[in-house]
């Protein structure tokens, strides 16, 4: 078999500018909203007027990864809304109304983990809603039912995209408390192998220190090259263990974590605390100050913008972007009236000359292909969109992008691929 390797592409980063930042905590916003259509439609488990707990199942994801989705605040439910979610869609969302009372459900009271099995532990993730926070919202009880051997876990603490420190800010602030949620993640795989994936550089350095001090029988730490994108999970179980896999880490005898992820899982054992709530970073050249807030899911990102002071004087909306999640990753919203859920890390506010605008002529020098970590050729994928090709599109194996952004980062026209390649990657997901 011809084994290509992956590109290491070293991009710019802007870490420093919400690290150097302030950290906030808004735990107690008016009213949370949740989405009811997002992945898939949801089944209403409450009515307008139902008062519900804090940690109470008020949705339910159905399907083949079913799980609950649980209220971040107790309160009263007070309608169906149409809200942005930060995928740009409009969408109902139900509106819970904050009693500020905070008062928890008792079914994660007093748990003891080191009494708990492997299977109840499982058990729990599901119980409590928890998914992925790295970006994808995979269920985490998923990858964790599992019959397969499982040599490592290992904690995804790459934090790949140039502005976002969320995950940074949530274990800096919680060593002892990510180190704690390890510990059970790997109870819960059924391994004594736990493996800390983070890049190594310079603005990591105290973290890695501190966290070498409190690491536990069976864990490490693993330092990632300073490149783009080290946190695809191919990559990182490839480096750390030296083992491919096909579709998913378990094949490769792995199960991958988020940083927060883990530290939401120690919260929910050790303090009875559902899975709530977030770091998200503010950051950007329109936004007062800049860094980071603890904030519920469902919260509205106007909320949280006032706490950083706004926007700059001056700003002109129509030269400003909202950015929802990483420059690389997440998209340009029509608006900053939108909801943070457990997946978006980051609200990027930056004007426009960030987005030069060059004549975005193909140069044909392939640097797009040449960078691509999965070996697609991008811009034959949107010559192919524009000339409604979808066989071509089809042929050029779109379904295999993983939506790094990387391909638009390199291009020296500027030219914005990513967003065709989205466009055709669904376009053939939904042709079947
Ligand atoms: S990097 Fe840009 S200019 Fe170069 S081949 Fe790709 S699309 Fe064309
Ligand atoms: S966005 Fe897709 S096509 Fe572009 S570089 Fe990343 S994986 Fe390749």
């Amino acid at each position: 078999m011809k084994i290509r390797k992956v590109p290491e592409t070293h991009i710019e980063g802007f870490k420093d500018l919400s690290i150097n930042g302030e950290t906030f905590e808004y735990l107690s916003p008016k009213n949370v909203y949740l989405p009811m259509q997002f992945p898939s439609p949801l089944k209403e488990l409450k009515s307008v007027g139902d008062k519900v707990l804090m940690g109470e199942a008020v949705l339910q994801r159905e399907g083949r990864f079913a799980i609950p989705v649980l209220s971040p605040v107790s309160g009263t439910i007070k309608g169906v809304v149409k809200r942005w979610h930060h995928s740009n869609k409009m969408m109902n969302m139900l509106e819970i109304e904050n009693d500020f009372k905070e008062t928890v459900v008792d079914d994660f009271k007093n748990l003891d983990p080191d009494k708990m099995d492997r299977h109840e532990l499982v058990e729990l993730m599901k119980s409590s809603g928890m998914v992925g926070m790295g970006g994808a919202g995979f269920p985490t009880y998923a990858k964790y039912e599992t019959d397969k051997p499982v040599e490592e876990v290992i904690i995804n603490f790459a934090e790949c995209e140039p502005y976002i420190t969320s995950d940074y800010t949530m274990v800096k602030l919680n060593p002892g408390l990510f180190i704690y949620g390890l510990k059970y993640l790997m109870k819960a795989a059924g391994t004594s192998k736990g493996v800390i994936a983070i890049k190594d550089k310079d603005i990591n350095k105290p973290i890695i220190e501190s966290l070498n001090k409190c690491l536990m029988d069976g864990m490490s730490i693993y330092l990632l090259h300073d490149v783009y994108p080290a946190g695809w999970e191919k990559y990182i179980v490839e480096k750390v263990t030296g083992r491919t896999y096909k579709t998913l880490p378990i094949e490769a005898s792995a199960i991958v974590s988020n940083a927060t992820t883990c530290v939401t899982f120690a919260k929910l054992l050790k303090y009875g605390l559902p899975p709530s709530e977030k770091y998200v970073t503010f950051v950007g050249d329109s936004i007062k100050t800049n860094g980071n807030v603890l904030c519920k899911f469902g919260t509205n990102v106007t909320e949280l913008l006032n706490i950083f002071g706004g926007l700059e004087e001056n700003t002109d909306r129509s030269h400003t972007n909202f950015i929802a999640g990483g420059v690389m990753t997440g998209g340009a919203m029509f608006t900053e009236d939108f909801v943070t859920s457990p997946t978006l890390g980051a609200v990027i506010v930056l004007r426009d000359k960030l987005y030069d605008k060059v004549t975005p002529h193909c140069l044909g020098c392939g640097t797009c292909a040449l960078h691509c970590p999965v070996h697609l050729s991008p811009y034959e994928i949107k010559r192919a969109m524009k000339t409604g090709n979808i066989e071509m599109v089809k042929e050029l194996e779109v379904n295999r992008c993983i939506q790094c952004g990387l391909c638009s980062y390199v291009c020296p026209s500027r030219i914005d691929l990513t967003t065709s390649i989205q466009m055709a990657k669904e376009l053939v997901r939904r042709m079947g």
